[in-house]
Order: C-alpha cells, then sequence, then structure tokens
C-alpha cells in the first residue's frame, strides 16, 4: 500500500494542469504571482496584484453610488404639460399597485435587494480580512456574496431602460435623472470590483 507523498494544507489546491493533464497541489500564493506546470508551463493558477484592498474600494463606491441611485430621481417624464418624476423603486411599486406584485417583487430582488446585499457582503468579507482579527463566519457571507452574483441584474434592467427610453422619447419629454448616471456608474465599478477580486 503507497500513500500520497504529499499532505495537502488548507490553503492547498490540488489541480490538473488543463493542457497536460498533471495532478499537482497548487500552493497559497503571494499576490502578483504565478504557478506554472512544472511539466508543460502552462498557468495553473495567477494571483490579483492588490486582491484586498482594489476591490474593496470598489465596493465601497458601488455602495456610495447605490445610495445615490436611490435617492436621486430616476426619469423625470413630461406630455402636454403632466408631468411625473420617478425613482429606481417607482417601476416595482407601480408594478405592485396593477396587481403585478410577484413580478415586481422579483425586479425588485433583482435590481436592488440582491445588488445592495452583494456589495454589503463584498464590503465585509474584504474590510474583515484586513483586520487584525477577522470576523468569524467570513467564507459564509462570501459564499452568499457568490450565490447572489447571478440575481444581481442591473445591467439587464439598464438595457431595459434604455429600450423603453428609445421609445418613451417619441412620445414624451424625458429628462434622465441623476440615479440612472449612479446606476450606469453602479454596474462598471461592480465589473471592476469582480475582476479585481481573487475568490
Ligand atoms: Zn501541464
Amino acid at each position: 500500500m503507497s500513500r500520497l507523498p504529499l499532505t495537502l494544507t488548507a490553503s492547498d489546491i490540488l489541480r490538473e494542469c488543463p493542457d497536460c493533464g498533471l495532478f499537482q497541489a497548487v500552493p497559497a500564493l503571494r499576490p502578483a504571482a504565478v504557478a506554472r506546470c512544472p511539466r508543460c508551463s502552462a498557468t495553473l493558477r495567477r494571483t490579483r496584484r492588490n486582491p484586498v484592498a482594489a476591490p474593496l474600494a470598489l465596493a465601497t463606491t458601488a455602495l456610495v453610488l447605490f445610495a445615490i441611485a436611490t435617492s436621486m430621481p430616476f426619469l423625470d417624464l413630461s406630455l402636454r404639460g403632466y408631468g411625473r418624476e420617478t425613482m429606481l423603486a417607482s417601476g416595482p411599486l407601480a408594478l405592485g399597485g396593477e396587481g403585478m406584485w410577484e413580478v415586481g417583487v422579483v425586479v425588485l430582488g433583482t435590481t436592488m435587494l440582491a445588488p445592495v446585499a452583494r456589495i454589503f457582503g463584498m464590503v465585509w468579507v474584504l474590510a474583515g480580512m484586513r483586520m487584525r482579527r477577522p470576523p468569524r463566519g467570513l467564507h459564509v457571507v462570501f459564499r452568499w456574496v457568490e450565490l447572489l452574483r447571478p440575481w444581481s441584474m442591473v445591467e439587464v434592467f439598464l438595457l431595459g431602460v434604455f429600450v423603453a427610453y428609445t421609445r418613451l422619447v417619441a412620445l414624451a419629454t424625458v429628462h434622465v435623472g441623476g440615479a440612472l448616471y449612479a446606476l450606469a456608474g453602479l454596474m462598471l465599478v461592480m465589473v471592476a470590483a469582480d475582476a479585481a477580486m481573487d475568490p
């Protein structure tokens, strides 16, 4: 009976080389490091240069942008002297008022609740990692951050707003409010934060 000569620590990851299939333990890497396959030199893992501070700064920015998006006017419509100002929450509320509360809940969840929960979770985990004694359960929060990723649909919502805008300008005078710019900024900042973070 022979045993594997290597003992895996919690931070080592057993990985198969995508190019040659060699199984190997990839050790925990320092920032801006690359692990290559010893047999074929394929890249096994590459770490970000600043895996905590950069995504933390971006996630905090996202939180500020979200606060702006929920507090400022979204779209301003005026038609034959009749004007109406909408907020980010106006859509779900109007859907609820029309008896389509299920759709309203989904819109509210995917455009506001899931994104804000994700951003809060990200800030919590990244800020916690910078503490001398990180709070417990960071991995549980981070699992939720990843689980909420497909439910955070700010970009889909913005695409819908763009389509609605092109139709509405033909009918009424439409003024774009600060919330829409903040939401567009939020989308970009979240993409950047996801790219800068090393799961
Ligand atoms: Zn290889």
